[in-house]
């Protein structure tokens, strides 16, 4: 989240989630460190949780003004939010359910009852919030304020945000990077620059590193695939249930098509992911040539016969009384929620399946525990072995790398006064930084949360 004032009123880039330890994320989803009332109008970015996810909780303490996004982003965020506030429910009534057993929730200890940080009546009151505005419409977020989107290139309907405000004849250029993606990702187009700017606030998760070409990405899953299968096991696949689920797919797809994997069948299991696949479908004209050379041959680039969209709950349990391998996509993307926590505890324990991560995992979350190959890993609270091997597929990233960062940022060097890196944790923003100054001399900011700034 990111506060502007201009001309005495305030506006909000963003309005994520924040994902980390438990207790801590929900000290701070719950409690927004601004007055919500005050906000006038906001500017979303992109539909993914973290940049979305706590809108409602924005609504329901007292934001009343329009939310300006894209078309799809308006589209993703109706499933997303409501997925979200699900698992807030199913989340607050596991906890008081655990309480419970423990007796300290009886008649005078009421106050300990764990509430949803929002509901689904509380996402339900978003949706009508949203103002869809295509990507390059200049359009007035307020007397003084316009607002101005670029195609992001790091999902669906994602941008590069441009505010151009005009305080008391003074102009200001302020441009929000949002999260930035990459040139040759599966379905969607590469990312566009913004028009020059004065101050830019950029993202860093990947500030520090270098990523692997994508080119070989689709060799490398046949490989995983290939290994796993002929020992036996199952392939276990966390991933985010939009964005890099139908990129899987697709891959899965292409493999299929080029008889690259044994014949076993490939489960996407989320009911999220099958609603957002749909949107993908309705959003053609979002997606790169390839993607739409394979629509226009006539094949649905996210169905194929061996490929199962499960959303019945008995189903997806079914899976587990599978003997033989299996790919199986699940949600949520970091192991924090979601059906993949069953699939995790049923599999991880057999040396025989591999775990398949496909995506930043978050200091704290299970996902990162997994990664780091812990020995033990808690699930639903209880210690489970981790003995299955652990894959990486860090080419589908949706993020740019130091270098991608750096070259997206060169045609607004001739204007740049300064550059806010957040998005990222500290080691890769100190890297960031440097990069940028050696490279360009701009002078660049690691803001602290709740730090303000004079432009
Ligand atoms: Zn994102």
């Amino acid at each position: 989240m990111h506060e502007v004032n201009v001309g005495g009123h305030n506006y909000l880039l963003d309005c994520g989630q924040y994902q980390g330890r438990r207790q801590e994320a929900r000290e701070r989803n719950a409690n927004l460190p601004f007055n919500a009332a005050s906000i006038s109008a906001m500017a979303l970015s992109h539909a993914h949780i973290d940049h979305s996810g706590n809108l409602p909780t924005l609504v329901k303490s007292g934001f009343k003004g329009p939310i300006y996004t894209t078309p799809a982003t308006v589209d993703l965020c109706v499933p997303m939010l409501a997925d979200s506030a699900h698992i807030q429910e199913m989340d607050a009534m596991f906890l008081n359910k655990r309480r419970n057993r423990r007796r300290l929730l009886d008649a005078d200890n009421r106050d300990l009852e764990v509430k949803p940080i929002y509901t689904t009546q509380d996402a339900e009151a978003v949706y009508p919030l949203f103002r869809s505005v295509p990507l390059h419409t200049p359009t007035e977020m307020a007397p003084g304020l316009r607002y101005t989107t670029f195609d992001a290139g790091h999902m669906l309907g994602s941008t590069a945000i441009l505010l151009e405000a005009d305080d008391n004849g003074k102009p200001v250029r302020l441009g929000f990077s949002g999260d930035v993606g990459r040139a040759g990702l599966p379905i969607i187009n590469d990312p566009e620059t913004l028009p020059p700017v004065d101050y830019l606030i950029l993202e860093s998760t990947y500030g520090d590193r270098l990523h692997q070409d994508l080119g070989p990405v689709k060799h490398k899953l046949a490989e995983i695939v290939n290994r796993t299968a002929n020992r036996g096991g199952k392939i276990i696949v966390p991933a985010f249930a939009v964005g890099r689920t139908q990129q899987l797919v697709l891959l899965m797809h292409e493999l299929v098509k080029d008889d690259a994997i044994p014949n076993i069948p490939i489960y996407v299991d989320s009911p999220l992911a099958v609603k957002v696949t749909e949107v993908f479908r309705k959003h053609g004209d979002l997606w790169d040539k390839d993607t739409a050379a394979l629509g226009l041959s006539g094949a649905d680039p996210f169905r194929f016969s061996r490929l199962r969209y499960i959303t019945d709950v008995q189903e997806s349990k079914a899976l587990n009384d599978i003997r033989s391998p299996f790919m199986v996509i699940s949600a949520s993307g970091m192991c924090e929620a979601g059906r993949i926590l069953h699939h995790l505890r049923n599999n991880i324990e057999n040396p025989r399946n591999t775990v398949l991560i496909t995506g930043f995992q978050a200091e704290h979350t299970l996902g990162r525990k997994i990664v780091n190959k812990q020995s033990e890993v808690p699930i639903f609270g209880e210690p489970i072995r981790l003995r299955a091997e652990v894959a990486k597929l860090n080419e589908l990233s949706g993020h740019a790398d130091q270098r991608e960062l750096i070259e997206w940022i060169k045609p607004l060097v001739g204007t740049l006064k300064k550059v806010f890196l957040v998005h990222g944790e500290l080691p890769a923003q100190t890297v960031l930084a440097k990069a940028i100054t050696e490279r360009y001399g701009i002078a660049v900011e690691i803001p602290e949360r709740g730090q303000a700034f004079d432009l």
